[in-house]
């Protein structure tokens, strides 16, 4: 192979996403996407809740915030230009206790600071409607929170690459990267060759492989997140989410459903040093307390085991870093960095803010 313009590193939604908008920039570019599994979108990509979040959670004007924001509204856009069908739910938050009515109120009033749209508290009546389902002693409703098939986004994605003629290489590790005076130098398990500009969207490997360019500042944490599914039939007009513990590790164990109206539970949060997305036999004991807490009526014996993904936090200067980090500390090198949640929703963000980088 030749110099070519552009190799970005992962397939995922934010790889899939940048070569897409490289190509329609400029379609005479030429750009190779290294993917190691044997398909797109193998890792967080197709393994979170399909959620498109409203931003009520973060920060105010942080990254996650702002990107959040701003994604939700280029996927309704987006969507329709990928045939791909937004479910435009809307979720309840809920308080199960009147010991969390307080912290459910100041997440209120931040999602409101952050501009989420048509908040409202629920009614008595919708209140009434929930109890056999949910623990709840009040409730308010972020109408613009949808829902969105990953799986269907990264067909979408592969097959829009193809015809725009991106040299898209599946199977195919990053195995060494190193700068020179024109670029960068790659080898990778299939071949080698040089690119002009190197952009590292690789998820929670991203810090290991920024490490071959000198870069040491960031450490990767890995936070697996399981999920269970349920044997019956509950509500699933709207997503159901307890209050988010303080430290926002995850967002507490809520529903989830796929356009089919399959309800899971989850995530959880736990701890991992290896990026292995194994399920615990035992899941159903682990979990079944926070579900027990929220969803009421669920029994252990109609929850089975479903499947798990893993948050790429990081850390910075040794200290966790919470925020997405998307930066260009190298000339023509951008990189996405800590790309947990809200990621899928922010990612036609995130691409926009890296393309800013490389102009
Ligand atoms: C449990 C869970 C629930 C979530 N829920 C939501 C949600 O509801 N809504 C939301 O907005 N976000 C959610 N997220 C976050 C979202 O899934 C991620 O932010 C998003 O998928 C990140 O995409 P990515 O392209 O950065 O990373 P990934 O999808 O992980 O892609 C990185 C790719 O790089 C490849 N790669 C790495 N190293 C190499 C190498 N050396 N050579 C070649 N390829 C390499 C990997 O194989 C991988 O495919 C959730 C995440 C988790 C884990």
């Amino acid at each position: 192979m030749d110099q070519i313009d552009y190799c970005i590193v992962g397939g995922g939604v934010v790889g899939m996403l940048m070569a897409r908008q490289l190509t329609l920039k400029n379609p005479d570019t030429s750009i190779v996407l290294l993917e190691k599994s044997s398909y797109l979108g193998e890792e967080s990509t197709s393994r979170n809740s399909g959620v498109l979040h409203a931003g009520l959670y973060y920060p105010h004007q942080s990254q996650k915030h702002l990107l959040c924001r701003k994604g939700l509204s280029l996927w309704r856009t987006l969507a329709p230009e990928l045939k791909v069908e937004i479910n435009h739910c809307g979720k309840w938050l809920v308080a199960s206790s009147l010991s969390s009515v307080a912290d459910l109120e100041n997440l209120f009033a931040q999602a409101t600071k952050n501009g989420v749209q048509d908040l409202r508290w629920a009614t008595g009546d919708e209140i009434e409607s929930l109890k056999p389902f949910v623990k709840i002693e009040k409730s308010f409703l972020s109408p613009e929170t949808s829902i969105i098939s990953p799986s269907e986004v990264v067909r979408a994605l592969d097959r829009e690459l193809t015809n725009l003629g991106v040299i898209l290489l599946k199977k195919c590790s990053l195995t060494k990267v190193t700068q020179t005076n024109s670029g960068f130098d790659l080898m990778t398990t299939q071949d080698s060759f040089s690119a002009k500009h190197f952009i590292n969207c690789g998820g929670g490997h991203a810090p290991t492989i920024r490490k071959q360019l000198g870069l040491h500042d960031i450490e990767s944490v890995w936070v697996k997140g399981c999920y269970l599914k349920l044997n019956k039939k509950l509500y699933n007009e709207k997503l159901i989410y307890p209050v988010p513990p303080k430290d926002l590790k995850g967002l507490g164990v809520h529903t989830s459903f796929d356009l089919d109206g399959q309800i899971r539970f989850g995530p959880n949060t736990v701890d991992c040093d290896q990026y292995e997305m194994s399920v615990p036999d035992d899941l159903v004991d682990m979990m079944y307390p926070a579900i027990k807490d929220l969803f009421w009526t669920v029994e252990k014996k109609e929850l089975a085991l479903d499947y798990c993904g893993i948050r790429s936090k990081i850390k910075k200067d040794g200290k966790l870093f919470t925020d997405f980090l998307i930066q260009s500390p190298l000339e023509n090198y951008v990189e996405a960095l800590g790309i947990e949640s809200p990621g899928l929703t922010s990612s036609p963000a995130i691409v926009e803010k890296m393309m800013e980088l490389l102009s």
